[in-house]
């Protein structure tokens, strides 16, 4: 069923009771040709792209929750392809131009919001590092604006400009940068993918990776056994975990980040903006709300919700740039178990085990990169080789020594 203002017309004539479901629920076959673990946003876009620009359509997705039960519908929704190392900008571009088309590509709305991204700097060093960033995304392409205090002023009168400790001195704004409906993105990618053929099985889990003569040849499930030819993993915060049923052990730990939800508020804050004194980044949803988050919660865990500290650090980040913030009530708070790499960029490779191929190590900035982490993923499984944006995320290269350090922090997953 396309979807259309038409359809939408037709539909509301019989009150909206006869619109089908946006994907099947099949039961497990034997056999498949692909098997994608993990029903987020990255296992979902892979199908879509596999069947939709590879032509494979004897693919199943097993998501051991429902899906946008995972980080997909836990992030803060923001996108952006501000990235500076060569290794990186171009693959965060290419996800900046599917985010740009995704909608009539899939025929879903997913509320994709280009309302602009500022990253704030309190002093000259990081007014410099700014500038370079920003020079480093105009030669690769990308657009970027170095703002002083004056014009940020005009933006956002309410910033706390003269604050003695982190006083504003300009910002990095990417315009095309913005907000997506995270769930929308799942719900648009496994509507897509059902309809070119992929079975999207929710509330399978996978307990096992059966290996024959060095290749991974099924999977044991919780609902049965299930046979492939190729198995990729796309279990973001539980990457750790699903690769270590096939033995491998990932440069990756996982860690809680939490998001926050203010009370609905009039609309004040129309981009996305970053304090860069501290870790604290805001926007304003279309029901009012501020969507905010900050630094993950310091220590390794599998857990779905964080702690009171950083609740306090977050908010104090957040009062630092907005002292109005101080009045304003938060309604809800969540976390998500993110898989952070050692140098902060991800993995899209194939791993030393005959057909197993991964996708992991997004730290908190997974959301954005879906639609091309997907597309060259699937590139990836399609035609066993990297598609070239993607062809630094190897698995090997913290052995290699060649880290696509984007920060500069070195091998501290909660410092990227
Ligand atoms: C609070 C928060 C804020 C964030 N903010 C942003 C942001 O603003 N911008 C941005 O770019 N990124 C952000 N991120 C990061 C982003 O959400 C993730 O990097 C990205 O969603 C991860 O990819 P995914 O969507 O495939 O993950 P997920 O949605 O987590 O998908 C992985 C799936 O695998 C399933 N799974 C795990 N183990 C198994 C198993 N054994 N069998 C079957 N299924 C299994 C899980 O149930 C899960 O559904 C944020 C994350 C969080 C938590």
């Amino acid at each position: 069923m396309k979807y259309s203002v038409f359809s939408l017309f037709r539909h509301s004539l019989s009150g909206h009771k006869n619109w089908e479901p946006a994907w099947r629920e099949p039961a497990p076959k034997a056999e498949y040709d692909i098997v994608i673990v993990g029903g987020g946003g990255h296992g979902l876009a892979t199908a879509y792209y596999l069947a939709k620009e590879f032509g494979l359509r004897n693919v199943a997705v097993l998501e051991k929750g429902w899906l946008g039960s995972g980080n997909i519908g836990r992030n803060t929704t923001i996108i952006r392809s501000n990235y500076m190392l060569p290794g990186n900008n171009p693959f965060y571009e290419l996800s900046m131009k599917l985010w740009e088309s995704l909608e009539q590509d899939f025929n879903f709305n997913a509320m994709v919001s280009q309302r602009g991204v500022l990253n704030l700097c309190h002093s000259d060093p990081q007014r410099d590092a700014f500038a370079r960033r920003g020079n480093a995304m105009r030669i690769d392409g990308v657009d970027a604006e170095l703002l002083d205090a004056h014009a940020v002023r005009e933006m956002y009168p309410f910033f706390d400009f003269d604050n003695p400790r982190f006083p504003i001195k300009g910002g990095l704004l990417q315009r095309r940068g913005g907000t997506v409906r995270h769930d929308a993105v799942a719900w648009g990618y496994a509507r897509g993918a059902d309809q070119h053929g992929v079975d999207i099985i929710q509330h399978c889990e996978v307990k096992g990776i059966k290996i024959e003569k060095g290749k991974a040849v099924g999977v044991e499930t919780s609902r049965g056994f299930i046979r492939c030819k190729k198995l990729a993993l796309a279990t973001a915060g539980n990457s750790s975990e699903t690769a270590a049923m096939a033995g491998l052990k990932l440069p990756v730990e996982s860690h809680v980040l939490q998001a926050f939800v203010s009370e609905g508020l009039k609309p004040f804050i129309d981009g996305v903006v970053t304090f860069g004194a501290g870790h604290f980044y805001v926007s304003q949803s279309d029901k009012g709300g501020l969507v905010f988050g900050g630094d993950i919660d310091g220590y390794n865990s599998y857990a779905r919700r964080g702690n009171l500290p950083m609740i306090e650090h977050v908010i104090e980040a957040g009062v630092a740039m907005i002292p109005a913030l101080a009045r304003v009530r938060v309604l809800r708070s969540w976390g998500g178990i993110m898989d952070m790499s050692m140098d902060g960029s991800p993995i899209i490779d194939k791993t030393p085990v005959g057909g197993l191929y991964l996708n992991t190590g997004w730290c908190y900035g997974g959301f954005k990169a879906t639609p091309a982490s997907g597309y060259c993923f699937a590139h990836l499984i399609a035609r066993d080789e990297p598609k070239d944006v993607a062809s630094h995320y190897r698995l090997d290269r913290f052995r290699r020594g060649y880290l696509i350090d984007e920060k500069g922090q070195g091998a501290t997953p909660n410092l990227h």
